[in-house]
């Protein structure tokens, strides 16, 4: 069953240096229960594509296109009816704990708050609450560790923190921003372990840049460059082969397969390139690449790829 339709999801916003067209243009699919990776460097619109998921975005934003969140199109939605839906129906972990967390109140108070926002329920039930979910994400003392604040946590607690936040009213879909970003390789796993266990009966879309933590979580995983997919595939299929340039080439900079950078800059948002937005990097750029911009091919066995080299493959 289908939990949610993206259909040509545009979003932009004005900047002194011109128009951000940050997600331009989305479609996709996404199956009750799956967990779906959204992959990309810095600057593919990533977190963008996440916000605009919730609505967090800025007023100026100009959006155009529809996201139908079982049969309820969010984008036309008001914000007290899209206030109901968040934190019970979708629920998201935020990028940047530090950022996220509030300094000046304790940590069991801002999980509290998170938990019971549709609720009306006394102070008792709420610490009990409170509790459970800081033991549900693994924090230990959690008794203790609800009276502290923010500052007091480290890197990992605060990520565990943020996670619970997201988690408090046991949402059907979770969205996770980048929430290994930063933590180091031991903490990292942990964190990984985790979400995979939180997400285990929901949907979760996740946004990161790191292939290794998607690997451990995903099914599935799209790649976006320059604010469109450019290839979308079931995990192992992915890891085992690589069809666009770009996704080739977003292996090979990792760590493990020699950290080859990607030749060129990536792109900016404002000018897009004309043709195959990954035209000015790719090394097997052909003629009609600098003119034609391709669409999302889909082969026989599934997988979709925004390339000419695939064009007979449908
Ligand atoms: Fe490279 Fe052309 Fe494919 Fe774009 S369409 S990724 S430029 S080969
Ligand atoms: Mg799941």
């Amino acid at each position: 069953m289908n939990i949610m339709e993206i259909t040509d999801l545009y979003v932009g916003f004005p900047t002194k240096d011109g128009l951000v067209k940050a997600v331009n243009t989305i479609d996709l699919i996404i199956e009750e229960g799956e967990n779906i990776g959204i992959l990309g460097e810095s600057g593919s619109g990533k977190s963008v594509f996440a916000d605009s998921i919730l609505r967090l975005i800025k007023d100026q934003t100009v959006t155009k296109g529809t996201v139908v969140y079982r049969g309820q199109n969010l984008m036309e939605m008001d914000k007290k009816e899209l206030r109901g839906l968040r934190g019970k129906e979708l629920g998201m972990i935020m990028q940047n704990p530090s950022s996220s967390l509030n300094p000046s109140l304790t940590i069991g108070n801002q999980i509290g708050e998170a938990a019971a926002v549709h609720e009306r329920i006394n102070k008792k039930e709420r610490n009990k609450k409170t509790l459970e979910i800081l033991e549900k994400v693994r924090i230990k003392n959690a008794k203790q560790r609800m009276k502290e604040y923010a500052h007091q946590f480290s890197g990992g607690m605060k990520e565990r923190a943020v996670i619970a936040m997201g988690i408090a009213q046991s949402p059907r879909f979770l969205i996770a921003d980048e929430p290994t970003k930063g933590l180091d390789t031991l903490v990292k796993y942990k964190v990984v372990q985790l979400l995979k266990e939180v997400s285990e009966n929901k949907t979760m879309l996740l946004i990161t840049h790191d292939l290794d933590v998607a690997e451990q979580i995903c099914d599935r995983i799209g790649i976006l460059y320059l604010g469109e997919f450019v290839e979308i595939s079931a995990v192992d299929a992915l890891y085992r082969t690589q069809l666009h340039p770009y996704t080739e080439g977003f292996f090979k900079a990792m760590p493990k397969n020699g950290m080859l950078p990607i030749e060129g800059l990536p792109g900016s948002l404002i000018d897009l390139p004309e043709g195959c937005r990954f035209h000015p990097r790719c090394p097997k750029c052909m003629e009609r690449c600098k003119k034609e911009h391709p669409p999302l091919y889909t082969k026989q066995d599934g997988r979709k790829v925004r390339c000419f080299l695939y064009a007979d493959s449908e």
